[in-house]
């Protein structure tokens, strides 16, 4: 079964990733931009993170027929800092012409503060301006809720964004309602056990439909499995399910959300 998994980190993976993502069926990803483990020292360091993210990476996944696609932006956690976020969204623009870029990402809110909110509505601000996709990362835990909320209120009360545009990503049981009544696409985030185990998330399948729902594995340098989105596939299939509304979740959903920026291209 051929299937994308919309939200990978893969600077922080082996090439040996690829190889078995490749064999378990993987024919694209895409890589958020995202904090790095630790707080950049200047805007530089951004410039040459994104020069990685759209040449070293999609060539890594190329030698294994994966297409690889990227979202940029300063991170949540570092937008705290207005100034370099100011600095770095100056040259995002000149990357986003590149062939693999999708849109601007993973933007959100990490502690939920005001300086966050600043930073966040500059990135929605740069998004709109250039006719992007937006990804969005909700924060985790204790603060998802009210992170989650501030930012579905934020965009709704923005005419420029048009709801299909964005995917709100680690969405859990309590924040589901709200970002699909508002008609954005909903990601569910496959980590071994600090976020969305398998059988939790085929129970929201059959609680909430399979309509504008992604599963991705959010694969970093933390406790994270690389081949979390073929896992889904496999707890589908143990609960029942039949392979059109898999193959809609691991595979058109996110080609449908991705296919709405003229150029992301499934190989093959
Ligand atoms: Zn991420």
């Amino acid at each position: 079964m051929n299937w994308i998994d919309p939200h990978v980190h893969m600077v922080s993976r082996t090439t040996t990733d690829y190889e078995q993502m490749a064999m378990a069926g993987c024919v694209a990803l895409s890589e958020p931009a995202f904090w790095a483990g630790y707080d950049r020292s200047s805007a530089a360091v951004f410039h040459d993170y994104f020069n990685h993210i759209t040449t070293f990476e999609p060539q890594r996944a190329a030698d294994y027929g994966i297409a690889h696609y990227c979202w940029l932006c300063l991170n949540p956690k570092e937008g705290e800092d207005m100034g370099l976020t100011r600095e770095v969204l100056a040259f995002i623009p000149e990357f986003l012409e590149r062939p693999t870029v999708l849109g601007i990402g993973e933007i959100g809110l990490n502690r939920v503060t005001k300086r966050e909110m600043e930073s966040f509505v500059a990135h929605v601000d740069l998004a709109m301006e250039h006719e992007q996709l937006i990804l969005i990362h909700t924060p985790h835990l204790e603060d998802k809720y009210k992170g989650t909320l501030q930012i579905v209120e934020a965009l709704k009360r923005d005419s420029r964004v048009t709801p299909d545009r964005v995917l709100i990503d680690h969405a859990e049981e309590h924040t589901i309602d709200m970002i699909r009544e508002a008609g954005f696409w909903t990601g569910l985030t496959l980590y071994p056990n600090t976020k969305m185990a398998m059988d939790r998330a085929v129970d929201i399948v059959e609680i909430y439909g399979s309509e504008r729902l992604c599963v991705n594995s959010a694969c970093d340098w933390g406790p994270s499995v690389p081949l979390a989105v073929p896992a889904f596939a496999m707890a589908m299939r143990r609960r029942g399910h039949g392979a059109e509304l898999i193959e809609q979740i691991v595979h058109a959903n996110p080609a449908a959300f991705f296919g709405q920026c003229p150029k992301f291209v499934i190989p093959g």
